[in-house]
């Protein structure tokens, strides 16, 4: 008797994919490892495929996708987009991935530093590079980088953690609360 294969455990997976912006395009792709073969990230980064990613995405397999590291990799160069004969998409379909993470309530460093620029738009219509990264690596980050923080604000590198907002930040927010980054 032939073994059974395993069920997908969400087989309409792609369909939340293709919904969110950016995705649209994921029913497109013709598996043909275009866009891994000219990612950057993947030579640095052996856990992560672009192409991997979204035949994960097909196979239904959400939750090992959602919460996968690696796909906060990815650096947005959009090199894979520009070859993908398909025209798929597949930087826009990993940044949908990552929307879709978020949604779900994903934790980690990739995560943090994401909602980090976010908050940092909102909250002040600009990014505080010191900020970005306390939020993003917490105390424990902190505490890896040992005395270097200290050192670089003793030698006048560190930047002030005051930031006062934009004077056009009810435009910024108010384009936010509109249709912002999900
Ligand atoms: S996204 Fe484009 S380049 Fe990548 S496997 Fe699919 S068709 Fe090929
Ligand atoms: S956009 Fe992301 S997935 Fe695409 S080539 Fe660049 S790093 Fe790789």
């Amino acid at each position: 008797m032939e073994p059974e294969l395993p069920r997908p455990e969400a087989p309409h997976f792609w369909q939340a994919v293709a919904s969110t912006p950016g995705g649209e395009s994921i029913i497109v792709c013709l598996r043909c490892e275009a866009c891994t073969a000219v990612c950057p990230v993947e030579a640095l980064e052996p856990k992560f495929s672009v192409r991997g990613t979204i035949a994960r995405v097909r196979k239904g397999r959400r939750a090992e996708v959602l919460t996968d590291d690696a796909l906060w990799a990815c650096t947005r160069c959009f090199a894979c987009d520009a070859s993908c004969p398909s025209h798929a998409r597949p930087g826009e379909i990993v940044a949908a991935l990552r929307h879709l993470s978020l949604e779900a309530g994903a934790d980690g460093l990739g995560p943090r530093h994401a909602l980090a620029f976010v908050n940092g738009v909102r909250d002040r219509g600009r990014i505080h590079e010191a900020r970005v990264w306390m939020e993003s690596a917490g105390l424990a980050g902190l505490f890896r980088e040992g005395f270097r923080p200290l050192e670089m604000a003793w030698r006048g590198k560190g930047p002030s953690l005051r930031s006062r907002p934009i004077d056009s930040i009810t435009d910024v927010r108010r384009i936010l609360a509109a249709g912002g980054p999900r």
